[in-house]
């Protein structure tokens, strides 16, 4: 017998049913089938679990259906979030699944001027998604009350506190009523965290999902060691093959993500960047072009990837690898989502080595070395200080000079029978 579980066996009232039902959606995801029913009869929630894992869904379901259905316009429903791109998503969850409710609901952030946010207030609405910095802003120019919130929701605590968003929090909460509803999601659980989640919430339900070892396992990793210089040449050749199809790029700095969307222009393949020097209009309309396929590439920074939900994206490349390896689970998340299939490909340079010896710790695993053109043994053996990153002052010293790429290695390429990369590149079976 089937004992899967499905939405229609939640008891999530018809208008929530009909807007899942146009979303494609059947069967919850672990996070949703562990808290909508306790979200529904009102308990507190405290969820460890990543993005792509349906956490949104998770909480907006369960408060969309305890609203009732009368509508004041008065703010009842609060979600913190901590960047804008995510806010924005929340809020389009809002409008998904709400779509045959009546609710309004409007997203603030900060960046960008603050006249429509006041305006869509002023006319009223029910819901509200913000991050804190202009939350706090507004509620210091009484241009909004939380007064009369009912539900709380705050979203990637542990994001929240590297951002260093918790005195804002701290002073947000002390103007909610006792009498709510409180959900409390994280993607890492910390002292810290605990302390937090301790002032906020009464008797919460605990729900842990995707450890990150799993959601790690669905995204095939391959390596490639290679010297700084030929990075962008790999890339290059990466980029050419017809099944890297949506591909999201991660670079540590601002400025690699800008030049390197720039250089990927110049080469025909249609890029743009995404970081927090960008406007949000600028940001917007990359994800936008990024969605729709009008752009087959686009680089971040971690940063601005943060939360971004972007379906479909065929590779995740590493082009810089992370100096936290946690990241490292977070930018190959990106892919593999929802269940489909995703591939991450990370470059590791001499300097990198370190980075790369933390993220297999934390992961657990060694990842996949694959034998390249650009194939670089001086990267792969580098130990000591050349396998950190070099002194702030001597960045980017070599740079001036051009890889010639091995012939012998060029050679290599016709032997490989990987198909999925092409006749240029192939696992590697050498010892580590
Ligand atoms: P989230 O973790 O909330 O960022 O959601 C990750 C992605 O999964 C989003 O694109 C959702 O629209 C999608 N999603 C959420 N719930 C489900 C579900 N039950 N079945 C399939 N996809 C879902």
């Amino acid at each position: 017998m089937d004992n899967t579980l499905l939405f229609k066996d939640l008891n999530l009232i018809p208008p929530l049913e009909r807007a899942l039902t146009k979303q494609g959606y059947t069967i919850p995801t672990p996070i949703q089938s562990k808290s909508i029913p306790d979200l529904l009869l009102g308990k507190d929630l405290i969820g460890i679990a990543q993005t792509g894992t349906g956490k949104t869904a998770a909480f907006v379901l369960p408060i969309l259906q305890r609203m009732t259905e009368k509508y004041p316009r008065i703010i009842k429903t609060l979600v913190l979030a901590p960047t804008r791109e995510l806010a924005a998503q929340i809020g389009e969850s809002f409008s998904a699944y709400g779509e045959f409710l009546k609710f309004k609901h409007t997203v603030i952030f900060g960046g960008v001027s603050q006249g429509k946010q006041v305006h869509a207030l002023a006319r009223g609405v029910d819901i509200l998604v913000a991050t804190p910095g202009r939350l706090l802003d507004l509620m210091n120019q009484r241009k909004l009350s939380l007064n009369n919130i009912e539900f709380f929701v705050l979203d990637e605590a542990d994001r929240m506190l590297d951002m260093g968003f918790i005195n804002d929090i701290k002073k947000i909460i002390t103007r909610l009523p006792q009498k709510r509803q409180t959900l409390f999601f994280s993607a890492t659980m910390s002292r810290e965290i605990n302390n937090l989640a301790k002032t906020l919430l009464k008797n919460p339900i605990h729900v842990e999902v995707a450890p990150q070892a799993t959601t790690v396992e669905s995204v095939k990793q391959y390596l490639f060691f290679i010297d700084q210089p030929s990075k962008e040449d790999l890339l290059l050749e990466l980029l050419r093959q017809k099944h890297l199809t949506r591909v999201l790029i991660f670079t540590r700095t601002k400025h690699r993500a800008n030049k390197l969307a720039l250089f990927l222009s110049k080469n025909n393949i249609f890029s743009d960047a995404i970081h927090g020097n960008k406007s949000q209009n600028a940001r917007n309309q990359a994800i936008k072009n990024f969605k729709n396929g009008r752009i087959k590439v686009l680089v971040a920074t971690d940063i601005a990837a943060r939360g971004i939900d972007i379906d479909n994206i065929s590779h995740v490349i590493n082009f810089e690898l992370p100096n936290e390896p946690e990241s490292y689970i977070h930018r190959i998340g990106r892919t593999a989502r929802a269940g489909a299939d995703g591939t991450a490909f990370s470059f590791c340079a001499a300097d990198e080595r370190n980075y790369l010896r933390d993220i297999e710790k934390l992961i657990r695993q060694k990842i996949e070395v694959m034998d390249h053109t650009f194939h670089s043994e001086t990267a792969k053996n580098a130990v000591g200080a050349a396998a950190k990153p070099p002194p702030k002052k001597q960045v980017g010293r070599n740079s001036r000079f051009k890889h010639k790429s091995n012939p012998i290695s060029k050679n290599k390429r016709s032997f490989s029978k990987h198909a999925k990369f092409g006749s240029r590149f192939k696992h590697s079976h050498r010892r580590r």
